[in-house]
């Protein structure tokens, strides 16, 4: 590539809304452009990344087995109505109407989709197992689009379903997708923790997620450094919990109806009889003011037949604890806590300013019998404040007795799942058994954030300067930066003889060949992030040298002319 015939585009500053460190330095580099809430066109430079994770994602998984399709990005509601998911995906999922008045859900991700493929094109045990998947536009309508890409409404995924006869096949599925994401996430070159996401319905081995590690996730994860234990935060509390909790199925999100709820109900929602102890119960209520939201955040232990809020956790990064004047100001009410039912205690509450979304105000009531309404439970919360809400402590025992418990922040960039027969059965996808009997479908669903993968990359890899691509996904793997490519004849001939040399020997190379002044030229290559940069001089090639500098080495390297393409390549 040349830079004269590409289109770079930098920003000395990043716009306000860019809180972390990849949304900034993917905006200044000229990587996306925002177009609305979530919702980006991936620049020519963004989009080389893009199609590089993709190759790679696209290769591991050709390797693994599975077969590529393509899915539609619209599709028709009967389908989700057959598994109820048109009801109960709520405002997440996008839904359009066609000019006949017909109603279409905008995927956010193919279950129902892969199934009809299935249940009409799969007849025999003889074709299975199979693994389907595709790289597609997905659609969220995030209640909190945030930080560039890491949380779009519009973004890419890889999605795959495997399908099998029965259960030990669709956990031998499950492990080769697993194994498969453990290549691709090294492949990336990224530091990255696979943990344990369910342990609900399913069982401990139902589902994992990849983490990309990084201080700015909105994720905890919580592992034992003297085991193998690892473990997303609600698996991990889950586990810690009473038996009653970790075998219910429901989530534990709830979104209670306007008006007074009892302590009876708490205890419904969660599935738990009323004696029983639920450490932790996160409630959330957001009220509108001027034009921020603010949101309350509770902290209640559930004790027989009291709730009283007790704790106020530290929130992470982003979030701040409002002032005492803030809160009466906001809330009408002083921090404290929420006593036992029946006294006139006032509510502890912490504010926080930036989120989107709101809900009925009407909490911490504290009459008798009536302390909660209008509240959200726990998972409808952002992600950052749940985890820090959470009841697992760092230094707390692990669960398989081997040490104890550390936590990390992180990016969720993968997730597999055995979903076994949930939509099969829904939308009746069986095939015949070796005695011609129908059996349903056991399947599994494999997601990867390959969009999300450039901010988890990036929280990963940057510095003053700006973005350090791994190689695997540079948009670039080398910069050549002639000087004076316009004004020097030999430095445009050796500059033409490299860039032609590297690209024989199959090196992703750009050459810079704007005229632009060295300084500027390097900032920019430098904000870019592209991992090694030669510099063509007259000086050096007087004494046979070209001048190489890996994006991290503090400074240049003498490298002879004829030895360069071997040392990039
Ligand atoms: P999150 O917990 O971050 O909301 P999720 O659990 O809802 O993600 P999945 O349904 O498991 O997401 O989807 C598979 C993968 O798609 C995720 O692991 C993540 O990498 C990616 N992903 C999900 N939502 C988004 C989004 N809004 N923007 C970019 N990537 C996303
Ligand atoms: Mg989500
Ligand atoms: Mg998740
Ligand atoms: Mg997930």
């Amino acid at each position: 590539m040349r830079a004269s015939r590409f289109f770079i585009s930098t920003l000395k500053e990043a716009p306000s809304d860019a809180e972390i460190a990849s949304h900034k330095l993917m905006m200044r580099a000229g990587m996306i452009k925002r177009v609305g809430s979530g919702i980006y066109t991936y620049m020519p430079m963004g989009l080389r990344v893009i199609r590089k994770v993709e190759a790679i994602v696209r290769e591991e998984m050709n390797r693994s087995g599975a077969i590529e399709l393509l899915m539609p990005v619209v599709q028709p509601a009967e389908l989700w109505q057959e598994t109820g998911r048109w009801d109960k995906m709520g405002p997440e999922l996008m839904r359009v109407k066609d000019r006949h008045g017909r109603d279409f859900a905008i995927q956010p991700t193919s279950e129902e989709v892969i199934t009809d493929v299935v249940r009409t094109d799969i007849k025999s045990y003889r074709q299975l197992p199979i693994n389907f998947y595709h790289i597609q536009t997905k659609f969220r309508d995030e209640r909190r689009p945030r930080f560039g890409l890491m949380r779009g409404r519009e973004f890419t995924m890889k999605d795959a379903y495997s399908f099998d006869r029965d259960v030990a096949g669709m956990q031998q599925s499950y492990q080769i997708m697993y194994d498969a994401y453990v290549r691709i996430f090294s492949r990336f070159g990224l530091q990255f923790r696979a943990v344990a996401a369910d342990v609900g319905a399913i069982g401990g081995t139902g589902s994992h997620e990849f983490h990309v590690i990084a201080d700015t996730g909105e994720d905890a994860i919580v592992y034992c450094p003297s085991s193998d234990f690892a473990a997303n935060v609600e698996a991990a509390e889950a586990l810690s919990l009473t038996p009653a909790r970790a075998a219910a199925s429901e989530p534990l999100t709830k979104t209670a109806t306007p008006g007074k709820a009892k302590c009876e109900d708490v205890a419904q929602y969660l599935k738990l009889p009323l004696a029983q102890t639920v450490k932790s119960i996160v409630l959330t209520v957001e009220k509108e003011k001027g034009n921020e939201t603010w949101l309350l955040l509770l902290r209640g232990d559930h004790d027989m037949n009291e709730i009283k809020v007790n704790k106020i956790a530290g929130l992470a990064g982003g979030y701040r604890f409002a002032t005492e004047a803030e809160i009466v100001e906001t809330f009408g009410t002083p921090p404290g806590y929420l006593g036992p039912i029946g006294t006139k205690q006032p509510v502890t509450v912490v504010a926080d300013r930036t989120v989107a979304n709101m809900h009925d105000f009407v909490c911490g009531a504290n009459e008798l019998d009536f302390h909660l309404t209008g509240v959200n439970w726990g998972r409808d919360l952002p992600e950052p404040l749940v985890a820090d809400l959470r009841n697992v402590v760092e230094g707390d025992p692990s669960p398989d007795g081997k040490g104890v418990l550390a936590i990390q922040r992180g990016i969720e960039v993968g997730h597999v799942f055995q979903l076994g027969t949930r939509y099969s059965e829904d939308m009746q996808a069986t095939f015949l058994d070796e005695h011609g009997k129908p059996q349903p479908l056991q399947m599994g669903c494999y997601g990867i954030g390959i969009t999300r993968i450039l901010g988890a990359a990036i929280e990963q890899n940057f510095d003053d300067k700006g973005i350090i691509w791994p190689a695997s996904l540079a948009p670039f793997e080398v910069v050549l930066c002639p000087m004076g490519y316009d004004r020097s004849e030999t430095v445009k001939a050796e500059t033409d003889k490299l860039y032609a040399a590297l690209q024989t020997a199959g090196v992703d190379v750009i050459v810079d060949d704007r005229g632009e002044r060295p300084g500027v030229m390097f900032a920019e290559w430098e904000l870019i992030g592209v991992p090694h940069r030669i510099v063509i001089g007259e000086r050096g090639l007087k004494e046979g040298n070209l001048e190489y500098q890996g994006r991290r080495d503090a400074a240049a390297t003498p490298v002879a002319l004829d030895a360069m393409v071997e040392f990039v390549s």
